[in-house]
């Protein structure tokens, strides 16, 4: 039986191991371990490949929301719109600010945040937009902008899943007042442990972010406010100078797999990834929604493919949200996307002749 997997993280390392080791011995060579020379070169470098004029490096994917919401000024009492259909971080990082994630649910066919349902879930409280470019789609950044400034708010993008991607040529980085980014290992730019950032065209918002990060300090031992220890790991920014390198080959490799999917599917019972012109995705995941999903996903296992689903139980139906009293079927449609969506191999070092094997164990042929 073939082996198709989900994704082959090893397989990504052994390309890039020459760089990511001499990368990682020079961070132990050098005698220094906590920011410094490796972080600073790393937030320049994807500074710049973002188009973004500063980078912040963070600990990890959830921080760098929750922490540039409390440097965009969002706090207690305040409301945040945010994606019914994400990942439960998106959420998380609004409530850690002692705020209230107000969900709006996606365009039906993009699964990104709706712009026109966007304004009936405003209120008086509304202080923030935080669109997600959910698996690595840019959300229409434009829509989103216009209304932001017409009602006084400021946006945050969840580019956890968007290394990379492209909004009208643009790419994902400094459309919105700050962008959060993760690079845990199975990202499109992934660390080998946690790790995360924020980039930013605003010097004000950066600034706070450093403060924040370091305990609320600028000046060692002096601490203007009570901050956090969320510092990206110079070991970790060591890497992923290394593999920024490889980013726009392992992306074009998804888009490659991407357009291969939607020919050896196209006609099928299956409803596929939908791609607006002005959009360039970064392809994180390849997500198909198909009826009777079990029963799919284990005849795919049968023939040795792995398949993920992202995600099986949306933010407001989760016991971490229970207070919020949400009801079945009070956001449907991510109610009904967390009940077929199936998540199919997509990576960098997927074989391409592989798509062919996953095609056809799909349609049962
Ligand atoms: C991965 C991810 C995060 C969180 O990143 P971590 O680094 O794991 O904290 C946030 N939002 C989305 C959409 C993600 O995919």
């Amino acid at each position: 039986m073939t082996t198709i997997p989900f994704l082959d993280l090893k397989a990504a390392y052994v390309e890039a191991k020459a760089d990511v080791d001499a990368a990682i011995a020079r961070v132990l060579d050098s005698g220094w371990y906590i920011l410094g020379a490796e972080v600073d070169a790393f937030e320049a470098e994807y500074a710049a490949y973002c188009g973004a004029a500063h980078c912040v490096g963070l600990a990890n994917g959830l921080d760098a929301l929750h922490l540039a919401l409390r440097a965009l000024g969002v706090g207690a009492g305040d409301e945040v719109i945010v994606p019914s259909n994400t990942y439960i971080a998106t959420w998380l990082a609004v409530s850690q600010c002692g705020a209230t994630p107000v969900p709006v649910e996606p365009d039906a066919r993009t699964y990104n945040l709706d712009p026109a349902r966007i304004e009936a879930a405003l209120t008086a409280r509304t202080k923030a937009i935080l669109p997600v470019h959910l698996y690595g789609q840019p959300a229409d950044m434009d829509a989103i902008m216009a209304l932001a400034r017409r009602h006084g708010l400021v946006v945050l993008e969840d580019a956890a899943q968007a290394h990379g991607a492209a909004c009208k040529g643009r790419r994902v980085g400094a459309h919105g007042d700050a962008v959060a980014w993760s690079f845990y290992p199975g990202k499109n730019l992934g660390a080998y442990g946690d790790a995360g950032a924020v980039t930013t065209n605003d010097p004000v918002i950066a600034d706070r972010l450093r403060v924040l990060r370091n305990y609320g300090s600028r000046v060692k031992y002096v601490n203007e406010m009570q901050g956090w220890n969320s510092r990206l790991d110079p070991l970790q920014a060591a890497a992923l100078r290394a593999k920024l390198a490889y980013l726009d080959a392992w992306n074009a490799r998804r888009a490659a797999l991407a357009a291969a999917y939607g020919e050896a599917l196209a006609g099928a019972d299956i409803v596929l990834p939908h791609v607006p012109a002005w959009a360039a995705p970064a392809w994180h995941l390849y997500v198909v929604r198909v009826a009777d999903r079990e029963r799919v996903q284990q005849r795919l296992a049968a023939h040795g493919i792995g398949t993920l689903i992202h995600y099986p139980i949306p933010p407001h139906r989760q016991a971490a949200y229970a207070d919020c009293g949400y009801a079945p079927g009070s956001l449907p449609l991510a109610e009904s996307m967390a009940g077929d969506v199936l998540s199919l191999p997509m990576g960098p070092h997927l074989d391409p002749a592989a798509i062919d094997t996953i095609a056809r164990a799909l349609r049962n042929d």
